[in-house]
């Protein structure tokens, strides 16, 4: 089947419209920019509208903080893997930011003397740690929704163009430059070509690898698969971070705010096992920190009824907390699991959920072409699919709002300072070839009904990463987990769909998902096994020690034909010298 390009032409290109593609969509348009915002989903059903808890900014407005506390606890919590000079750029910019948006009309929750109100969160501390700091701004339990209304809202005013579920399938480069991106038009399944003179990734996670997910499903990593088939990196793949209050099965999740306003874990006993741990800040440790410790309780035989999960208690906050501060997530027990929050404990289990590596940037979004900081000319990337590093090893919880919003703008900024001097570059149909030719075997495998069925392969990836590369890894279990998934990549290339026609076919987007998928859970877990050491989300019981000798660094892996190549990164230290995690 022949296949037309349609071509269109932008100064800049977004692909990704959750908060970080849209905050840098605004700051573009606000200067004028002719651009573009492509997006797979309807713009506001990004995940970012599915954030709860909160943003975290040392506004200060119930108690004493600074910027400089939140950075020393986004440092420590990442476990000292974070560039710290780009942690410093967030927590200051953090502060405007919130005001920014209030600015724009975001309806935060407010004290009664009408300050936007703030709460406690996982991790963050006064004074370096003292105990735990009121930081997190919300608006209910809904804070990601009104955020990216409040944005997109922005981006209309403005004129944005959005090209709506228009899925992106590969980045087109030049002579190591970026210079546009191909699309794939959901509704017609017809292929454009956006040429452009610099283009923005801003695609979001990659959680959808894990069996247990609190990720939409959408969450596929496309930007970041996209990249590393161009020949360019990805950063610290081996950080996932599990989300220790998922819904039991079903991954979904339950803000940590839950644990903010007071809620508390407890196992078969009843007991209040955090206080064994982490005595100081209890139940609001570190996620990486009280995921462990579930997982630990459970092995124990403290599991409810000796089973795979513990509680999450909310009986003593009283109907009138849960109403006002978490309706959203006490209706989703409600819904899902048919109890009543206010009366009864919650079944839950640690759940994948944040994707702490991703594309490589420095501080000002552009992307790294290397480990030695060489850039690509042409290219930015923020959000959950890029890597700054301001999580590091962990990320602290309402340091990723933070984290679109400061450094999505910036892309915008960096964008628009560097395009008097990119340019366009013309590109030949041929550019489109690989990723068309994709396309044309999955659908030619449909004839085959001996070729697999692609959900098969899915479930497959998703239990081997979730069994054997999830809270707890081993050298041995990881070997088996690449075992399997490089069979995977293998057997990909003969799976099947059912659907070939071209009106909104899902499932031929589905199959390039899983692609996507399956090679980011490969370059997760091969940094997984070569990394000998245990540090934030990544946990060796073979190497239980963090090792700064040695791995006080980034992993950078790169595709080279039919390989991975790693390189390391050293981690940026200004202020804060890597000591003890204790809380
Ligand atoms: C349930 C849940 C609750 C959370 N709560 C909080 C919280 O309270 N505080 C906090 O700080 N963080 C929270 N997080 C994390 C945070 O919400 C996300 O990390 C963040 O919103 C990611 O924003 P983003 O702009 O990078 O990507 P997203 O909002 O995920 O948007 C990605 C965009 O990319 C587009 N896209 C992707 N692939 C393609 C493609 N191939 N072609 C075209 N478009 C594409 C999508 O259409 C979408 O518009 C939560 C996450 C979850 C899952």
């Amino acid at each position: 089947m022949a296949i037309q390009l349609t071509r269109h032409t932008f100064d800049a290109v977004i692909v990704g419209a959750g908060g970080a593609g849209l905050y840098g969509a605004l700051e573009l348009a606000k200067a004028g920019v002719n651009l573009a915002v492509l997006t797979k989903l309807y713009p506001t059903r990004s995940h970012t509208g599915a954030a709860q808890g909160g943003i975290g900014a040392a506004l200060g407005n119930l108690e004493e903080d600074s910027w400089e506390w939140h950075a020393f606890d986004t440092c420590k919590g990442g476990d000292y893997l974070t560039d710290q000079d780009a942690v410093e750029f967030m927590c200051r910019e953090a502060v405007e930011t919130v005001i920014e948006l209030e600015h724009l009309g975001l309806p935060f929750s407010r004290t009664p003397e009408g300050k936007i109100a703030q709460r406690r969160f996982g991790g963050h501390t006064r004074n370096h740690g003292e105990g735990p700091v009121r930081r997190s701004c919300y608006a209910a339990d809904r804070t990601g929704h009104m955020i990216l209304q409040t944005l997109y809202q922005g981006c209309i005013k403005r004129n944005v163009e959005f090209f709506d579920e228009f899925h992106v399938l590969d980045l087109i480069m030049d002579q190591g430059a970026a210079h546009g991106v191909l699309a794939y038009e959901i509704k017609t399944g017809a292929l454009h070509l956006f040429e452009t003179k610099g283009v923005i990734f801003a695609t979001g996670g990659s959680g959808r690898m894990f069996s247990i997910t609190s990720n939409a499903h959408a969450l596929t990593g496309d930007g970041m698969a996209i990249a590393l088939n161009n020949g360019i990196p990805l950063e610290d793949m081996e950080f996932f971070q599990f989300h220790p209050t998922g819904i039991y099965k079903m991954g979904i999740l339950l803000s940590e705010a839950a644990r903010g306003e007071g809620g508390i874990v407890r196992n078969h006993g009843g007991e209040r096992f955090m206080q064994r741990y982490t005595p100081t800040l209890l139940d609001l440790a570190p996620r990486d920190i009280v995921s462990r410790c579930i997982y630990h309780e459970v092995r124990e035989g403290r599991g409810i009824d000796g089973k795979d999960y513990v509680h999450l208690d909310l009986t003593h906050l009283g109907r009138r907390v849960l109403d006002e501060k978490l309706p959203d997530i006490t209706e989703f027990v409600r819904t899902y699991m048919g109890l009543e929050p206010a009366t009864q404990m919650i079944p839950i289990q640690p759940t994948a959920h944040y994707a702490m590596g991703g594309i490589p940037t420095d501080k000002t979004s552009r992307v790294l072409a290397k480990a030695d900081g060489a850039k690509v000319t042409g290219f930015y990337a923020a959000g959950e699919c890029a890597c700054v590093s301001v999580h590091g090893a962990n990320r602290l919880g309402t340091n990723s709002l933070v984290d679109i919003l400061v450094f999505g703008r910036q892309a915008g900024r960096s964008l628009k300072e560097d395009l008097p001097r990119l340019s366009f570059s013309s590109i030949a149909d041929t550019k489109a070839d690989q990723a068309i030719e994709l396309l044309e075997r999955f659908r030619a495998n449909a004839r085959n009904p001996h070729a697999e069925p692609i959900g098969q392969l899915r479930d497959e990836m998703k239990r081997a990463m979730m069994d054997l590369c999830g809270v707890y890894r081993t050298q041995e279990g990881l070997k088996q987990c690449l075992r399997r998934i490089g069979d995977l990549r293998e057997r990909i290339r003969k799976a099947r769909i059912m659907d070939v026609s071209a009106t909104f076919n899902t499932e031929i987007l589905e199959a390039i998902e899983l692609h996507n998928l399956i090679n980011l859970s490969w370059v997760t877990a091969a940094g997984a096994l070569r990394r000998e050491e245990s540090r934030g989300g990544h946990f060796r019981e073979d190497f239980p020690k963090r090792d700064d000798a040695q791995w006080l660094n980034h992993t950078f892996c790169a595709l080279k034909g039919n390989d991975l190549e790693f390189s390391s990164k050293p981690v940026t230290i200004t202020r804060f010298q890597p000591q003890e995690r204790k809380y």
